[in-house]
């Protein structure tokens, strides 16, 4: 679950991190109001799931009442990477002397959690990861010490940054407190692009991203009410309505799958093939007719989608339901791509009999069905 940047400041500052005040306005009123009250120069950011806001004029500094208004105005008008800007975050300007990036994440193949900083803030992180990797800066420390974190490690790190030595005991500080944070909110990402140091000498979050571990949400009720709805990816979120998981792909490969093992192998089959799912999709066990429909319905809203591969191993769920549902699906609306379907398992002939004279096309195996597919959807 992503956090928006006030809730993620709201909860450093719990953990004594440094970060302006602000106040979260919704009305270029309530953004004028806000301004007055912090007095100028004020930022005003668009609060919506995704980075890069700066870059798309989300991001501004203004002086006075009249800019503000009508900075706020229009950043409410901002659709940025597909999210429209509902809310705005208003905060005391600050002159940046100096712009690091500083996150903690967990690195699963490592099993560990891991510090990543840059003497280069501000700008991209993954430009700088491709155009110069050695600025870049790791430091691992043991999940279950994150609240505990050997300072001897964190300075090393902060030391090899090479900032003025003055500031290395505040961003030491700072690691240990988003160290402190992560473990206490369950994340699984804490990001300060750019953490800066201020012509004053201070060491202060001037952007926070913060996601949480949705499997750790259960062990913090507080916390799952930070979700923004509004702000989600809709499809996903349908998705979860309908108690399907959902990942939308590049490709042109439409899958629906029943269990999540089965659906990495199917699109792990069609890659190895040569082409490219378009989504990851598990209808889960049972899957019942609406279950199928919405299926359909998501991977059909992409353009991109050429054919749709079906591939169902019926163990507690039967093939003649899942026929049914597909018969369902039919009927409800038309699916103008062609159909793969590889029916295998439990009530695999009743299945097959109620899709007879369908426009499904039938494959006997998964690699014939990618196959198939890959031959009319195109090769990745
Ligand atoms: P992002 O583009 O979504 O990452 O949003 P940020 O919060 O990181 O803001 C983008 C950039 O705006 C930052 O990297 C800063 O350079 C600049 N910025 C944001 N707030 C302030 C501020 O209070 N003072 C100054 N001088 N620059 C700011
Ligand atoms: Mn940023």
């Amino acid at each position: 679950m992503k956090l928006h940047e006030y809730q993620a400041k709201e909860l450093f500052a719990k953990h004594g991190v440094p970060v302006p005040e602000g106040i979260v306005a919704l009305t270029a009123g309530d953004a004028l109001a806000a301004a007055e009250a912090l007095g100028y120069p004020v930022a005003i950011k668009a609060q919506v799931h995704i980075g890069g806001r700066g870059k798309a004029g989300g991001v501004k500094l203004v002086s006075d009442g009249k800019e503000a208004e009508a900075v706020a105005e229009a950043i409410l008008g901002l659709t940025i990477g597909g999210f429209p800007v509902r809310k705005l975050l208003v905060t005391p300007a600050v002159d940046v002397a100096h712009e690091l990036y500083l996150s903690l994440l967990i690195d699963r193949n490592k099993r560990t959690a891991v510090y990543i900083g840059c003497a280069e803030g501000g700008v991209e992180i993954e430009t700088v990861a491709k155009e110069s990797p050695e600025k870049i800066l790791r430091c691992e420390v043991n999940a279950r010490e994150l609240d505990n974190a050997p300072e001897r490690d964190l300075t090393a790190f902060v030391e090899a940054l090479c900032l003025e030595a003055g500031h290395v005991p505040e961003v030491v500080d700072v690691m240990a407190k988003i160290g402190k944070c992560f473990k206490a909110t369950g994340a699984s990402l804490i990001e300060i692009n750019p953490l800066i140091v201020d012509t004053s000498g201070a060491v202060i979050a001037l952007d926070a991203k913060m996601v949480l571990d949705d499997n750790a949400l259960f062990q913090h009720p507080e916390l799952a009410e930070l979700r923004d709805i509004a702000s989600e990816d809709e499809d996903e979120l349908e998705a979860d309505k309908a108690g399907v998981s959902f990942v939308r792909l590049e490709g042109s490969i439409g899958c629906v799958v029943n269990g999540a093992g089965l659906a990495m192998a199917t699109m792990d089959v069609i890659k190895h093939l040569g082409g490219a799912p378009s989504n990851f999709l598990d209808i889960g066990g049972g899957a019942r007719s609406e279950k199928v429909v919405t299926a359909f319905k998501m991977i059909l809203k992409d353009p991109n989608v050429k054919v749709i591969l079906v591939n169902i191993l019926g163990g507690i769920t039967r093939c003649d339901e899942v026929a049914k549902g597909i018969l369902a699906a039919l009927a409800d609306f038309d699916v103008p791509v062609p159909i793969v379907i590889r029916l295998a398992g439990t009530n695999e002939a009743e299945g097959r009999a109620l899709l007879e004279g369908t426009q499904l096309i039938f494959a006997e195996t998964l690699e014939q069905g990618a196959e198939t597919a890959i031959k009319i959807g195109g090769a990745a």
